[in-house]
């Protein structure tokens, strides 16, 4: 990964830097971000949340526990005020059937340049 890449990783999960502001500062091109995105998950990933509207400030703010409903100041993007309560949380959700998984890839980044590579070598194995 170079190092363009790993700050643009970072600079990315704040919501109130622009992508295109994050491109000028790094002096990256709109093709060499597109290749980027393709090519890193954690990238792709945020580019998505981004468009989603669900990337949160990186503040400091008390929140109520869901679980033990104590209130503290998440480390990170915790929801949870302890790893007991996550994992009592887990378990409630799983229980409720909201554990719904999300289909990974992205139809906008990705093109069919990569997908057909995949395919011919899952032909060539079949064959074996
Ligand atoms: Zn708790």
């Amino acid at each position: 990964m170079t190092l363009e890449e790993k700050a643009i990783e970072l600079l990315l999960r704040s919501p109130r830097l622009e992508a295109g502001t994050i491109l000028d500062l790094l002096d990256v091109g709109d093709r060499e971000f597109r290749e980027m995105a393709r090519r890193n998950r954690t990238i792709a990933k945020l580019l998505e949340a981004r468009r989603a509207g669900q990337l949160k400030p990186p503040k400091s703010e008390p929140i109520q526990c869901p679980v033990c409903s104590e209130w503290f100041v998440p480390y990170g993007s915790s929801r949870f005020c302890s790893d007991t309560c996550r994992t009592a949380g887990r378990i409630r959700e799983v229980g409720r059937g909201r554990h719904r998984r999300r289909p990974c890839g992205d139809g906008e980044v990705a093109e069919s340049g990569h997908a057909k590579g995949e395919d011919i070598r899952a032909a060539a194995r079949q064959k074996e």
